[in-house]
This record gives C-alpha cells, sequence and structure tokens, in this order.
C-alpha cells in the first residue's frame, strides 16, 4: 500500500467553537459577512452577480497589496494593526482567556484566582508590555 497524501498538517483539536467572521466585502457596506461559502459577502450582497462579486474581491486584494481574503495564516493583518491578546494575563499561562468580558482571564484561572488576584494579574501584564515597547 502506498501511503496517501502524506504530511497532512496536524491539526490542534477542540477547535470548534472558534469561529471567524469577516465584514462583507462589498466596497462600503458594513454587514457582516455570511461566511465562506459566500465568500463573506453579506445576505444582500451575495445576490450579486459572480461576476461582480470577483470583480469586487480582486479590486480588494489589489487594494490590500495582494492580501486575499483567505486569511489562513495567523499573524499579521495589516489593515487591523495590533490584533486583540486573548492570552491569559496570568503570568507564565499558555492558556486562551474568552476576551475584555472575562477580563482576559482565562477560564482555569478566573476559577482560581480571586477578582483582586486577576486584576494584579492584568496590571502585571500591562506593565510588562509598557515596559517592552
Ligand atoms: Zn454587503
Ligand atoms: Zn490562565
Amino acid at each position: 500500500m502506498l501511503a496517501k497524501t502524506a504530511g497532512g498538517r496536524p491539526r490542534p483539536s477542540g477547535g470548534a467553537g472558534k469561529k471567524r467572521s469577516f465584514p462583507c466585502p462589498y466596497p462600503g457596506c458594513r454587514n457582516p459577512g455570511n461566511g465562506p461559502r459566500f465568500r463573506w459577502f453579506c445576505k444582500t450582497h451575495m445576490k450579486l452577480p459572480v461576476r461582480e462579486q470577483n470583480r469586487i474581491l480582486a479590486e480588494r486584494v489589489a487594494k490590500n497589496g495582494g492580501a486575499s481574503l483567505t486569511v489562513r495564516k495567523r499573524g499579521a493583518s495589516p489593515m487591523k494593526g495590533r490584533k486583540l491578546d486573548l492570552h491569559c494575563r496570568v503570568e507564565g499561562c499558555k492558556n486562551m482567556s474568552r476576551g475584555p468580558r472575562f477580563g482576559f482571564i482565562c477560564d482555569e484561572h478566573r476559577k482560581k484566582l480571586s477578582a483582586k488576584e486577576q486584576q494584579a494579574a492584568r496590571d502585571k501584564w500591562k506593565a510588562a508590555r509598557a515596559k517592552a515597547a
């Protein structure tokens, strides 16, 4: 038996809850995109003829200096500047927090630490950042 397509990239498991969304690519449109199947056109603009959509996407790509809509690689997105850092603010913790609503503290540490300690962790994190910048 020959090996089938070898070298599949290992995927981190449990990423199912991670949803990415993009705004509608139509110029000036503020609606949220309707998913990759519609190439992120919103409900209104997904009805545009495919040729028109292609033109819009091509223009967008040109404007972004070649950055395409398919965001595969993580890392710098020149449009947004710095991305929100969702890492848990507790020093040395590699977990992801659920964002600002949770004070950027991971579930584990939200359970373990008091509100005060969480605040302290955030302060420390901020101080460390300020130093690095
Ligand atoms: Zn739209
Ligand atoms: Zn943590």
